[in-house]
């Protein structure tokens, strides 16, 4: 090294900072030259550059990791919409990867949002309601389609109903009453018959004072039942064994 370049070298090192503040001053006064100038050469030396950026990410792997989480941690608005761009253009994979993701993860999803729906039920009552206000043909249509689906969940809701208005005492879930059904081998329990849909009949009326609990219900055929009206099991059974 010569002596004059010896000399440059110290005093670039002993005025560093104050070039550097010279450096950002020229670039925030000349900005568009400066990204034009940027540009141009870019331009003119795009394959070099790429085949440089490329050996460099190749040899640093880490370095290229870390310097590329730099990035996104600085740019969160970028990295969000080439999410969404990505998800956009490949509809095909994000399906697979939610299903996939649903596949690996299913028991603690259903958890978390059984958990989330039980924190937020007011606010999901609240905001069903509005639903329905705002499109109550379509609310009539999902609702028609859920009870088209779930008869068995639509007449216990019906019975339930009845027994609270009568001021019933007890309750009972559908599988207790469709395990008593079974228990009667999908028999009415006063005429025997199997071939009739079953109705809940109080073995002590609703307007006797009977409960809603299982233990007070038996499957009947709409005839019996309507027979049987405001008597008991007890009352019935002994007039027709008479
Ligand atoms: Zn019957």
């Amino acid at each position: 090294m010569t002596a004059s370049a010896e000399y440059s070298r110290r005093y670039y090192e002993r005025h560093a900072e104050q070039r550097r503040a010279e450096s950002r001053a020229y670039r925030a006064a000349h900005r568009e030259e400066v990204l034009a100038r940027g540009r141009a050469y870019h331009a003119a030396h795009r394959e070099k550059l790429n085949a440089d950026a490329i050996a460099w990410h190749k040899a640093n792997p880490d370095g290229r990791r870390k310097s590329s989480q730099a990035w996104k941690d600085r740019n969160p608005d970028r990295v969000k919409a080439a999410q969404a761009n990505w998800r956009r253009d490949h509809p095909e994979a994000t399906r697979g990867y939610h299903a996939g993701y649903a596949a690996r993860h299913g028991d603690a999803l259903r958890a978390y949002n059984a958990k989330w729906s039980k924190d937020n039920s007011a606010r999901l009552a609240t905001l069903a309601r509005i639903r329905r206000q705002r499109n109550p043909q379509q609310a009539a249509g999902y609702s028609n389609k859920w009870r088209r689906a779930h008869p068995e969940e639509v007449r216990a809701f019906s019975a339930r109903r009845r027994a609270r208005e009568l001021g019933a005492a007890g309750s009972h879930t559908v599988a207790e009453w469709l395990e008593k059904v079974a228990l009667f081998g999908g028999c009415c329990a006063y005429c025997g018959h199997s071939d009739r849909p079953l109705e809940r009949d109080h073995r002590i009326p609703l307007t006797r004072g009977g409960s809603h609990a299982i233990t007070n219900i038996v499957p009947a055929c709409r005839s019996c039942n309507s027979k049987k009206g405001a008597r008991t099991d007890i009352e019935y059974l002994g007039r027709t064994a008479a």
